[in-house]
């Protein structure tokens, strides 16, 4: 179990007090007090703070960073190991001491005096701030050598995600309690995971404002988003591979069907750098150590041909649309390890386009679409409506990658320069014109647009883009991206969990959200 721990870095005691308070109330159980962020610091400040943490009924952690590993004011080692001693001796519950600083034969004296007499437990600490470390066992016995009753904290910079794993490997055979964090963004995964792999700590800071180390996130993030308290052993994993990923709704979408219907599973955001290499080295990682109970992958961009190459490498199963499309958008992990690979792009574009007209499948034959884009999206609407037999032509601003997709898929197809000619029945934007930030573009002239047309806009974010509203004013049936993505989501939810989620309720989820 591990303890959810804001690191407290205000200047003053005032400021410090009122973190502490703020972490209590956010439902935090331990504080960092990092004595090393105060002005001024001498022991009547340090005694105050740990009596207000003890007020708040929060655990404290004492550490006063020397300014090599991270350390904000400079103060005089001498003076830091005063500090913590006085710490212990003021009630702290743990005191966290650099390793190289505990080596020093003053430190050892003063420190192991206090652990003596007192019941406060040492951290010993490691870290690096600019790499990852690559002999974690050795500095893991190393510490424990060098002091047989301290606990291991070892922190270092993650360059890939794929350097997590051997912080994993030593959670998982660690012989003491233990404090591993891999740092940034890429180390993401080591903090929330942190509950479930047992770290004796979770750091989370207040706010964005306060972080105290590349990647930290908010305690409401752990606690609401990432089920911080729900995480056990036997938590089954889920996330989103892609690059880059934190403004992926599909945390919010999963976790929160998680909770709602009461799984143990945690859904992670996964950035994944690189390419083919990195993808497969990283689901190596995953499927070697079963232990870690990762069951399925949403797959985006970069990853959805990596993902195809990989399961065709394995010899893992492969479903028809995904193989028909060359993508593939959803990983499943079976109790036999076997890996299982979908697209629900195709469906939960179809899905969204019948459920806008209020027509079935079969009346979207000889129906004239015109699709503008050729990327991933758009190989998946295209098989999905060369399959139900529409007269699909594709528009691109490349056109010969319009020419493939169209030999492909045996359609028409033309630059997206010459559209206008003919009118089709349903116009389908799988560009990415439109999206969030840039909302005020539109992939083609507003004078192609009819009334009687069906305008189908693959963007979601916003909900109704420059072309939908131009479509909406010339009277023509407007289908947002929002419909697409929720249906590929429950249907990848579905893969994930073999439950249905509820429609009503993933749509609410995203509407509060945007
Ligand atoms: P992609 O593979 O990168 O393809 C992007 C397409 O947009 C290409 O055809 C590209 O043309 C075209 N394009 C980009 N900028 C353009 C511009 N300024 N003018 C004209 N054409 C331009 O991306 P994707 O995976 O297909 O995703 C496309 C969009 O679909 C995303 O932006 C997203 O909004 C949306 N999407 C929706 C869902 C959903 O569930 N609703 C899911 C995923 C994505 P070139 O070939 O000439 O570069």
């Amino acid at each position: 179990m591990a303890y959810l721990t804001v690191p407290i870095t205000a200047k003053t005691v005032e400021q410090s007090k009122q973190q502490i308070s703020s972490a209590a109330n956010l439902g935090a159980d331990m504080v960092e007090l990092r004595l090393d962020y105060i002005e001024g610091l001498n022991q009547e400040i340090v005694k105050i703070l740990i009596d207000h943490s003890k007020e708040s009924k929060m655990k404290t952690i004492a550490t006063c960073r020397r300014s090599q590993e991270g350390g904000v004011i400079d103060y005089p080692r001498q003076f830091r190991i005063q500090i913590l001693a006085f710490a212990a001796q003021s009630g702290a519950d743990y005191i966290d001491c650099e390793l190289a600083t505990y080596k020093t034969a003053a430190a050892k004296k003063s420190i192991n005096a206090v652990l003596k007499n007192t019941k406060a437990k040492l951290i010993l600490s490691v870290h690096d701030f600019k790499k990852p470390i690559t002999n974690l066992q050795e500095i893991y016995d190393s510490i424990l050598l060098t002091c047989p009753v301290a606990i291991p904290k070892i922190a270092y910079f993650a360059k890939n995600i794929n350097d997590c794993f051997a912080g994993f490997d030593l959670l998982h055979t660690k012989e003491t309690d233990l404090i591993l964090i891999a740092m940034g963004q890429d180390g993401l995964i080591t903090r929330l995971l942190a509950n479930k792999l047992d770290s004796l700590v979770c750091f989370a800071s207040l706010d964005n404002q306060t972080s105290t180390a590349p990647g930290q996130i908010t305690v409401s993030q752990m606690r609401d988003l990432f089920r911080f308290e729900a995480q056990n052993e036997q938590t089954e994993l889920f996330g989103v591979i892609g690059n880059p990923i934190e403004h992926s709704l599909s945390p919010l979408l999963h976790n929160t069907l998680f909770r709602q219907m009461n799984m143990n599973k945690l859904y992670l955001p996964i950035l994944l750098k690189g390419d083919q290499l990195e993808f497969d080295t990283f689901m190596e990682n995953v499927t070697t150590r079963q232990w870690l109970n990762f069951r399925g992958f949403s797959v985006t961009i970069p990853h959805k041909v990596n993902a195809l190459d990989y399961v065709s490498k394995i010899g893992g199963f492969i479903d028809d649309q995904a193989a028909k499309i060359d993508a593939v958008n959803t990983l499943v992990i079976g109790y036999n390890e076997r890996v299982n690979a979908y697209n629900t792009d195709y469906e939960g574009a179809i899905d969204a386009l019948v459920l806008g007209m209020n027509i079935n499948r079969k009346q979207l034959e000889h129906k004239k679409v015109a699709v503008l884009g050729a990327g991933g999206v758009s190989r998946a609407v295209v098989a999905g409506l060369t399959d139900v037999g529409a007269r699909v032509t594709i528009y691109n601003r490349t056109a010969i990658k319009a020419k493939r997709l169209a030999n492909e898929f045996k359609c028409q197809y033309a630059d997206i320069s010459e559209i206008g000619s003919e009118s089709a029945d349903i116009l389908v934007n799988c560009t990415s014109v439109g999206m969030y930030p840039k909302i005020d573009q539109i992939p083609v002239s507003q004078d192609i647009i009819y009334p009687d047309m069906t305008v189908f806009d693959t963007v979601y974010n916003p909900k109704e883009t420059k072309l939908l509203a131009t479509a909406k004013e010339k009277g023509a049936i407007v289908i947002n991206g929002l419909e697409m993505f929720i249906n590929q989501a429950i249907e990848q939810f579905r893969h994930f969990t073999g439950k249905n989620a509820d429609r009503n309720v993933v749509k609410k989820i995203f509407e509060e959200k945007f």
